[in-house]
């Protein structure tokens, strides 16, 4: 099996609801994307997929976020903008567009950092 991974970058606000402590205040994060793609069969050029391609598809998703407060957007009015949340929406909507791509190659995980020390993945 070959994995591949890129990184994304997107600055937001949110506020976690019920949360006590200073996280259900509104405050900022740096986050940072890791989409890691895995499959068994490389092109005919030797790649599993084109890194280039997977940022495109990655900055399509948090292109929608980037610079807006989380809690205001679709599905997070309803669920908390938590890392853990963001990783799970941005797993099934890359996974959408990469199943319409086709080709034998699946997200295998995505890992959402809200800081260097601290992250979130969902992976099936
Ligand atoms: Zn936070």
């Amino acid at each position: 099996m070959f994995e591949i991974t890129v990184d994304e970058t997107f600055s937001s606000g949110h506020a976690l609801r019920g949360y006590r402590g200073k996280c259900e205040n509104p405050h900022g994060h740096n986050y940072r994307v890791r989409v890691r793609l895995a499959g068994k069969e490389l092109n005919g050029i030797g790649l599993l997929y084109d890194f280039k391609d997977l940022k495109t598809m990655i900055r399509r998703e948090t292109g929608r976020l980037d610079h807006q407060y989380l809690n205001d957007l679709e599905p997070f009015q309803e669920i908390n903008p938590s890392a853990e949340n963001l990783a799970r929406v941005l797993f099934e909507r890359i996974s959408g567009h990469l199943d319409s791509a086709g080709g034998g190659i699946a997200v295998k995980s995505v890992t959402v950092y809200e800081t260097d020390t601290t992250a979130a993945k969902y992976s099936l």
